[in-house]
């Protein structure tokens, strides 16, 4: 008997904007082709796990024909182009960002036909969104100087990118994107009145690092510059093409485009990205403190219509939260947002809707924002085992309860009930869930074992430093303990946990929980 192979099908959803109909199509692919859950990434996209290989391409083919699609979804090309997902009508730099973001997914994507030739027969159902190719390619030339002669991917050519390459659109202040770990962050600039003046870059950012390879590295983006409003998509193809020509392609854990850089440094690959771009670009523009929103909760959008952030543990759609929200979802025909920290956002609400939405969601269980814990709200998961080939250890499954155990710890020693901080874990040093950036995070170095990360800051601007090593989660409180007494009793007032262990240092830490051990 053959083997049963099964595939992960990851969706690209810019700004993570899905219509009703596709989010209904892929609530049925969950229960008829996939394990009867969906996942929300933290890139605003779907994962459907456990398709059998002999379903791809009714799979594939559905979401497509369901105004879908999974081209760009995954490979060494432009991933899923992340933004803000505020629902507001009446912010214009908001609506600028979700559009920037669809427009930056349509510039950067694979233009041959393979894809469609493979799961719809060659059909192109989907053609009037794209651009032309030869368009598209004459202009790639004369840009970048670069003739792929013969291949259909005037960008990419024919050996693509050394590597997967991120892109995340904000407005000034709101981190919810998590700006600094992409590639490549663009920052919509506006005046006063709300029109665009241009575009602040950051470049370089990036989570993954190698287990057991030091020389690997998760890194925060670099202010590039600032470039006007019409060159923002010749400045992105310029940045893509300086990774596409130097990024390194003899070893694949050093390809990202945050290596190129912290290689150069920043200002020979500005001088490089200039070279491509044919001009200079502008000095970063002042930007205020930037703020961590999550958009859960009930919300205005400006225009008469309101919109609801449902709270989805570690992103997993299952059981009576998915049936739930399918009946409302169904019932008044929403479109939903799916965000960066792994939640879902129904929009186009009728004010008249809202109090048959709050019965059926919590009928179902689901907790309205004011019931939820500060821990869990705020943490994330990536899913690990069982369907992630590179997990060494649980993470969605063990964050729950892991969750909990640290609330318990708090109480224990004393904490407020509404004090909470950020918490993330991954089951492998890839870093899916972004540990690196949390206050606390968790990043499966063994079987039932975590490397703890702390010094991360709650608003996500600042890179955590491993602390320890190899804790077993059995053991996770005798870490804790120590260090979270410390920071209740040490703390300045309101200072965030991230903030107080960066300021007072590892060292410190270390010989207090020997001293807390040794009472
Ligand atoms: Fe898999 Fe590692 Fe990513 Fe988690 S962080 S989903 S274990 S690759």
């Amino acid at each position: 008997q053959g083997k049963h192979y099964q595939f992960m099908m990851r969706t690209r959803q810019p700004a993570g904007c899905v219509t009703n109909q596709l989010y209904l199509t892929m609530d049925d692919l969950a229960d008829q082709f996939g394990n009867g859950t969906l996942r929300l990434t933290t890139r605003q996209t779907y994962q459907l796990h456990a398709v059998l290989k002999q379903d791809l391409k009714t799979v594939f083919s559905t979401v497509i024909k369901n105004m879908g699609t999974t081209l760009g979804a995954c490979g060494d090309v432009n991933r899923n182009v992340l933004a803000p997902p505020a629902p507001f009508k009446d912010r214009p730099e908001y609506v600028h960002a979700a559009k920037l973001a669809e427009d930056i997914a349509d510039l950067f994507a694979p233009q041959s036909g393979a894809y469609y030739d493979v799961w719809l027969d060659g059909e192109k159902f989907v053609s009037a969104q794209m651009e032309d190719p030869k368009v598209t390619a004459d202009r790639a030339f004369d840009e970048f100087g670069t003739n792929f002669e013969g291949s259909p991917e005037p960008l990419y050519g024919s050996v693509f990118l050394p590597r997967k390459f991120k892109v995340a659109v904000t407005v000034p202040g709101d981190n919810s994107v998590d700006i600094f770990t992409n590639d490549v962050g663009v920052v919509v600039m506006t005046d006063d009145a709300g029109e665009v003046l241009g575009y602040n870059l950051l470049v370089g950012g990036g989570m993954g690092r190698t287990a057991r390879n030091a020389a690997t590295f998760a890194r925060l983006a670099d202010p590039l510059g600032f470039v006007a409003k019409d060159d923002i998509f010749h400045a992105l193809k310029a940045i893509l093409a300086a990774q596409r020509d130097y990024g390194r392609r003899d070893d694949r854990k050093f390809s990202r485009l945050k290596y190129l850089i912290a290689d150069w440094g920043i200002d020979k690959f500005r001088a490089v990205v200039e070279q491509y771009f044919g001009k200079r670009i502008e000095p970063f523009r002042p930007l205020p403190e930037w703020e961590f929103k999550d958009y859960l909760g009930w919300m205005e959008q400006g225009d008469g219509r309101l919109a609801y952030g449902v709270f989805v543990q570690n992103g997993r759609l299952k059981g009576e939260l998915k049936a739930a929200l399918r009946r409302v979802i169904e019932r008044y025909e929403l479109p939903v947002i799916i965000t960066a920290n792994q939640n879902i956002i129904l929009t186009e609400i009728h004010p008249s809707w809202k109090a048959d939405i709050l019965d059926t969601l919590s009928g179902a269980g689901v907790r309205d924002v004011v019931d939820l814990d500060g821990i869990d709200r705020t943490s994330m998961a990536c899913p690990a085992m069982p369907t992630c080939g590179l997990a060494v250890t649980e993470s969605e499954r063990s964050m729950p309860d892991v969750n909990v155990r640290i609330r318990a710890l708090m109480s224990k020693l004393g904490f407020d009930e509404g004090e909470s901080f950020v918490v993330r874990m991954t089951g492998c040093p890839n870093g899916c869930a972004r540990p690196y950036m949390a206050e606390l995070g968790f990043v499966g170095d063994g079987p039932n074992s975590y490397q703890f990360w702390l010094g991360g800051s709650p608003n996500q601007t600042r890179l955590a430093e491993p602390f320890q090593d190899r804790v077993k989660i059995q053991d996770i409180e005798k870490v804790l303990e120590p260090m979270l007494f410390f920071f209740k009793n040490r703390r300045r007032p309101g200072e965030a946990l991230g903030d107080f262990t960066a300021r007072v240092g590892f060292d410190a830490i270390r010989q207090y929980s020997q001293d807390y051990v040794a009472r």
